[in-house]
């Protein structure tokens, strides 16, 4: 039996708008107690409509939404906005930092899929984008977590194996850390980061995000991200470069 369609009001950042039929236009958002989801907007695509200057992306808004088990797409009945945050829209870097965090967090879930904890992690990345501009440290900061609210914590403090603390690699297989004896009997790829970077790793799990930024963490967002890719057993969006990643560097 098709359960009966809900009203559900939450928080939500917006995505992106896709041009749909005529005046109608569907939004993805990431919201709070409904995970990724598509809704459809009548009207949005008249100049005037209320809905453009609301459903901007990157605004974080208030909804309610109108759905059903059986839709792909859903209908969005109410939007306010909660913040805005213009410097993300007039700054090119920030643009692309937080189109890349969308791109991850599309492959990190499905749609209709709720991870409150992700979203509430994404409110707060986001507010350091706005604050402080993208940087290296911020969004490995935000992977480490992503992966530990996620429920795939990465272990980081000693060799997986056999408990030894002066850890270099990082193996998949093992969800964190292994010494280099240990890495070198591994039957399954293992990433090196180095003793250093370990640990600036581990400094970075523990460091409030605020803080975050001003960490350094050069070169360890690749290593990172194929570890995760690992564990996960998916494919992580790189930053995309036609010159260089969004926080400046080498590409
Ligand atoms: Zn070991």
């Amino acid at each position: 039996m098709p359960s009966l369609p809900q009203r559900v009001r939450t928080r939500a950042v917006v995505f992106r708008r896709i041009p749909y039929q005529e005046a109608t236009a569907i939004y993805e958002l990431f919201t709070y107690r409904l995970g990724r989801i598509k809704v459809l907007v009548r009207g949005a695509r008249r100049p005037k409509s209320r809905w453009v200057s609301t459903l901007e992306p990157f605004h974080v808004i208030e909804t309610v939404v109108h759905r059903r088990d059986t839709r792909e797409i859903q209908t969005l009945q109410e939007a306010r906005i909660l913040q805005a945050y213009p410097a993300l829209r007039t700054s090119y870097d920030r643009q692309r930092a937080a189109a890349l965090l969308f791109d991850w967090i599309r492959h990190l879930v499905p749609e209709d899929t709720p991870a409150p904890r992700l979203y509430t992690l994404l409110e707060r990345v986001f507010h350091q984008l706005a604050t402080h501009g993208p940087s290296e440290a911020l969004f490995v900061a935000f992977l480490l977590r992503a992966a530990e609210v996620l429920g795939y914590p990465p272990r980081l403090d000693r060799c997986r194996r056999c408990g030894d603390r002066r850890v270099a690699y990082l193996a998949a297989t093992e969800g964190g850390a292994l010494c280099s004896s240990c890495a070198r009997q591994a039957q399954a790829p293992v990433v090196f980061v180095g003793t250093q970077g370990l640990a600036r790793l581990q400094k970075l799990q523990k460091t409030p995000l605020s803080q975050a930024g001003s960490e350094s963490v050069s070169g360890l967002l690749d290593p990172l991200l194929e570890f995760l890719e690992g564990v996960m057993d998916l494919r992580l969006p790189r930053p995309r470069a036609p010159q260089s990643p969004p926080w400046g560097g080498t590409p």
